[in-house]
């Protein structure tokens, strides 16, 4: 069969049919326990009953009429966004990286309002923002940029976890009106910073008058057992990101910012087709009732603890291990050898996992997982570790 999709995955040879909970089933009804949720996105699991039937009750309603309208559901979810972040207001997009677009476009006008003609943003080393020009720009990975020159400018970069580097550049740069970081660094391999980190980033930005840009696409919505995980440390942001766990994989992301920087828009500056139409906007609603009601964010500190505890007791001081780190249901165990083959062995054992930075296995599954399931994934885990390479 001709492959007429572009070449941009490299897929593992299965496909699923369906899926319940936090198990997915392949054609041949062979089941498998997921312990990534489509990259952090099902926090819900699969096929969950309420989610379901609020998508087909909005579709047989109203599935999208323009944002030329006003649209009660988006208004709606733009309310319960806020009151999760602590922003004041929202803008809905269909993914991260148009979260980061929205993000860094309002640092551009916040950033000319104050007659700085050329307004650059702090990110730092190893961060992933996404794939469009902006955010790939933004992002600190050669692999994400090689081959996509001219870079979008105006990005300055920094160590992720020194504030002082940050520090320094403020004393050379005049032109910067932000920072942009994830409080916890994902595709870099659950990168967790030093405490204070997040507190530190705020004072600098207090003192230079900047914004500050939480990016928690994928650490947000309850993944690391809190709303987002800089509230761990109890900052307050100007802008944060979210998405992926939104609408338990319907498309859509938010961009919510706070003060000044929830009033730097106008209509007219910014805009998308898709964004917040009132069936993705309803099932959010519902995403983030489920997740208020059943305390995920609880569920997900205590299973994350547990999890976390087995594999330090099981994996601490095994010579392939280097480091197991993790905040609540976002944990990355990092090898000291390529760990990619270990996908295809896990698949083969009945779990789908994810591997990033080639060495770190990265662990995302479903909020809802139980204590049983949660066990499965470490003995699985601690299994492939250990057998001969
Ligand atoms: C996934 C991710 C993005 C990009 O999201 P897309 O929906 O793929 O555009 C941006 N930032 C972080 C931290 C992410 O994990």
């Amino acid at each position: 069969m001709t492959n007429h999709l572009m070449n941009t995955y490299a897929p593992l040879p299965v496909s699923f049919k369906c899926g319940e909970g936090a198990w997915l089933f392949d054609e041949s009804g062979k089941r498998y326990l997921d312990a990534i949720s489509g990259l952090g996105v099902c926090a819900l699991g699969h096929a969950h009953p309420e989610v379901a039937r609020v998508i087909a009750e909005q579709s047989a309603a109203l599935i999208h009429c323009g944002n030329l309208v006003r649209i009660p559901w988006q208004e709606k979810l733009a309310g319960k966004v806020a009151e999760v972040t602590a922003m004041d207001r929202v803008f809905f997009g269909n993914s991260g990286a148009e979260a980061i677009e929205c993000a860094l476009k309002i640092t551009r006008i916040v950033g000319h309002a104050r007659k700085i003609d050329t307004p650059g943003v702090v990110v730092m080393e190893h961060s992933f923002h996404g794939r469009t020009m902006a955010a790939l720009s933004a992002t600190g990975s050669r692999k994400v940029q090689a081959g996509f020159e001219p870079l979008v400018s105006g990005f300055l970069r920094a160590p992720f976890g020194d504030a002082d580097a940050i520090r320094k550049i403020a004393r050379h740069h005049d032109e910067v009106t932000a920072v942009l970081v994830e409080p916890i660094q994902g595709e870099a391999g659950i990168r967790i910073p030093p405490a204070g980190y997040l507190s530190e980033l705020r004072s600098i930005c207090d003192e230079n008058g900047w914004l500050l840009i939480f990016d928690e696409i994928q650490s947000g919505l309850c993944r690391t057992g809190k709303w987002y995980a800089h509230q761990h440390e109890d900052v307050r942001p100007d802008i944060v990101t979210t998405a992926k766990a939104l609408a338990n994989g319907l498309p859509i992301s938010a961009c919510a910012a706070g003060g000044a920087a929830a009033e730097a828009m106008t209509p007219g500056r910014h805009g998308s087709t898709f964004g917040g139409n009132p069936l993705v906007s309803r099932t959010a609603c519902t995403v983030l009732d489920i997740m208020k009601s059943e305390d995920l964010c609880g569920r997900a500190a205590s299973t994350g603890d547990c999890m976390m505890d087995a594999f330090r007791t099981r994996l601490d001081g095994n010579p392939r291990v280097k480091e197991i780190r993790g905040k609540g249901l976002m944990i990355g165990v990092e090898l000291g050898q390529d760990a990619n083959h270990l996908r295809q062995r896990a698949l083969e054992r009945g779990v789908l996992l994810n591997v990033t930075q080639d060495r770190v296995i990265r662990l995302l599954p479903p909020l809802i997982i139980d204590r049983e399931q949660a066990e499965h994934i470490v003995d699985v885990v601690c299994a492939l570790v250990e057998e001969r390479p």
